[in-house]
């Protein structure tokens, strides 16, 4: 039978993008639908505008900075509306690149709404017009990522989710963020960075469940330094309610009642799996609604695959990128290929910035006999003038009896620049002696991690 496609791409995010663009250089036909804007969560609502917003939250503390260093620098001024204007140019320049590279690739593109009927029909509802069309493809990615889940709490309404966030058009002066994990953490930094009086509520005792201990209390003492930001730990919200003043009214579960003008919900993202996308269960999806594959992203349906935040395997854009070009090379280029998963090193843009790769020491002893820790904690020259107290963090995770680094841990300004580097050693299965051999570049920060010499 023909088909109107070879392949058709629901989501135009990360991994859709990526599949549609290098599927269809190879002869293929393709097609991709995208509902709201070319780009997905990274581009458009995620990574990118959140790294912009990071950047902006450093201003303050950079200049402050200064006067260590003999300048008599001050800030006149900070315009919320200039920086999201400018965010808003950068993030439609990107959507306007994503669209021209898909183009550019020969994929015929719909800003459509996408549903199934059959495992090779796909109905496409414009998204401008409502008009309907039938489209049919010999197979079929799911790329439809994720959406912020918001728990059922009286007044939640009243909250916005990162969605929101980047679309603000005032920056609060005071609000509160729900939640300790990626996104929570980096919200309060760039509030409280920008000088908003920020609240952190987390039902935990401290942010960033499942990172490295060490790592997570370095990190939970740094947060508590910030000056606008109150942590409320072990904590809940138990319900919002519009203040008579016109900001938000939070009750905690311990009783306190905090005024705001913002509340944020980032308590998490769920898989986006519509029954309509899922041929009503012939898809199947695993208890939090992501779409089940095996390993090289085939559905439950054979001609179906997934890839990306859809699958709930690691949410990070990078990881659906490596997953798009398994899926090309798998199903159109003859080459089963499956996504190795391990050592993928992950960045939390939060201040201080964090970046980890590999396993915590909590995993390592659990799966390896011995496990030695180098641990280092010190002040950044860069602090040292400016008078700046923020410290650094690193640690190296070893397993005694092959040598092998299972996991690195660290903590300061640049750490996730710093930790793209060393993940390539991980990744080749470097030892604590390759390290050890490896000349340091003087003076910087990076260095720590290659002269860490006495195990803690
Ligand atoms: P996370 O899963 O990281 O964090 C969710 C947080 O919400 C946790 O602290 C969780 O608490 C809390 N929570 C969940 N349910 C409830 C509830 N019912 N009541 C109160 N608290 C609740 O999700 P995020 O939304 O922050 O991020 C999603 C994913 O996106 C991340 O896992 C990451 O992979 C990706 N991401 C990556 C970024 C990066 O690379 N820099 C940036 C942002 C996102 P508890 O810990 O107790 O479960």
């Amino acid at each position: 039978m023909a088909y109107d496609y070879d392949l058709f791409v629901i989501g135009g995010g990360s991994g859709g993008v990526r599949a549609a663009r290098f599927t269809a250089p190879l002869g293929f036909k393709v097609g991709l639908a995208e509902e709201y804007r070319m780009g997905g969560t990274c581009v458009i609502r995620g990574c990118v505008p959140k790294k912009l917003l990071s950047y902006a939250s450093h201003g303050f503390e950079d200049v402050a900075d200064l006067a260590g260093y003999g300048f008599d620098a001050r800030v006149d001024g900070f315009s919320w509306e200039r920086l999201i204007a400018a965010k808003d140019k950068e993030i439609n320049r990107l959507e306007g690149a994503y669209q021209n590279t898909l183009k550019g690739a020969g994929v015929e593109w719909f800003k459509a709404r996408a549903h199934l009927t059959d495992a090779h029909t796909i109905v496409l509802r414009d998204t401008e017009t409502g008009d309907e069309k039938t489209v049919t493809a010999d197979k079929i990615l799911l790329a439809t990522g994720g959406y912020p889940t918001v728990p059922a709490i009286p007044g939640r309404d009243l909250a916005i989710t990162s969605n929101e966030a980047f679309h603000l058009e005032t920056l609060p002066e005071r609000i509160v963020v729900y939640g300790g994990g990626y996104i929570a953490v980096e919200f309060a930094c760039i509030f409280a960075g920008l000088g908003a009086e920020t609240h952190l509520v987390y039902r935990g005792e401290q942010p960033l469940r499942g990172f490295d201990e060490d790592l997570r209390q370095f990190f939970f003492e740094q947060l508590d330094h910030h000056e606008h930001l109150t942590l409320h730990m072990g904590e809940t919200i138990s319900g919002l309610a519009q203040a008579s003043s016109g900001g938000i009214d939070v009750a905690l579960g311990s009783g306190q009642t905090l005024k705001v003008d913002q509340a944020m919900f980032a308590t998490g993202r769920a898989p986006n799996t519509p029954a309509d996308l899922c041929l009503d269960g012939q898809i199947a999806l695993n208890d939090k609604g992501a779409v089940t594959i095996d390993e090289f992203g085939q559905t439950t349906v054979p001609n179906i695959y997934a890839v990306g935040d859809v699958t709930d395997r690691v949410q990070l854009t990078p990881v659906a990128l490596h997953e798009a070009m398994a899926f090309v090379k798998t199903v159109f280029q003859d080459t089963p290929t499956s996504m190795d998963h391990s050592n993928i090193a992950t960045a939390v843009f939060s201040h201080p910035e964090i970046a980890t790769c590999g396993l915590t020491e909590e995993q390592a002893r659990a799966s390896y006999d011995a496990v030695d820790i180098y641990r280092s904690s010190f002040r950044p020259m860069k602090n040292t003038l400016s008078g700046n107290p923020s410290r650094s963090f690193m640690k190296l995770v070893v397993d005694r009896d092959s040598d092998r680094i299972l996991g690195m841990h660290i903590a300061g300004r640049d750490s996730a620049e710093m930790m793209q580097g060393f993940a390539v050693a991980l990744k080749m299965g470097a030892k604590k002696a390759d390290f050890d051999a490896t000349v340091g570049i003087h003076p910087t920060s990076a260095e720590e991690l290659v002269t860490m010499r006495t195990p803690s």
